[in-house]
């Protein structure tokens, strides 16, 4: 599964395919500065060195136009100064995508499950597999290797092989992802 936040550059490339790297990185350089008011209604935070002349913008969308505005569209005078969709309305864009993808991911379940394993041979499992040896590394422990392992699957049924053979076949209970990878890293550090 990629990067949310590739993903969300990936979509803004090919809604834009014209433009070019370095538009699409000012974008990205500005995803840190938009501040969303309403689904339609965002404050981007002008910066200097991407040629910014006002501390802040505003963009929104126009429902009657169906298209995206800023505030940098326009002079004091009231005059559009452009056509063209600029960087501010590019990073709220990226932002709106962004903000959609993470929370895709965040409402994504997997199955994870923990188990004690003796094993002389390559352990392998039917999803992301984590595997520390139990007790010193001693003679003892070659003749009768034993090691703790923990599972995040895409499955309920998981099952953990030594070389060909299941070892162990459990229902994996089922939680969100960023609880699995939290379990995952504290698996480690036990
Ligand atoms: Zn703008």
């Amino acid at each position: 599964m990629p990067h949310p936040l590739y993903a969300a550059i990936e979509q803004l490339k090919e809604d834009f395919p014209g433009k070019s790297y370095s538009w699409i990185k000012r974008a990205l350089l500005r995803l840190g500065d938009v501040k969303e008011i309403r689904d339609d209604l965002y404050l981007v935070e002008g910066r200097r060195e991407l040629g910014d002349w006002k501390p802040l913008y505003q963009v929104w969308f126009s429902q009657r136009e169906g298209r995206w505005y800023c505030t940098c569209y326009f002079s004091t005078f009231g005059m559009r100064r452009r056509r063209d969709i600029c960087t501010h309305v590019a990073a709220v864009m990226l932002f709106r995508r962004y903000k959609r993808a993470l929370e895709k991911l965040q409402r994504r379940r997997v199955y994870v499950a923990e188990a004690e394993v003796e094993c002389r041979g390559r352990l392998t499992a039917n999803g992301e597999l984590y595997v520390k040896p139990i007790g010193r590394r001693d003679l003892a422990f070659f003749a009768n290797p034993r090691y703790r392992v923990f599972v995040i699957s895409d499955v309920r049924r998981i099952v953990i092989k030594c070389g060909s053979y299941d070892v162990v076949e459990a229902e994996g209970e089922e939680v969100p992802l960023a609880t699995a990878k939290f379990l995952a890293e504290r698996f480690y550090e036990s």
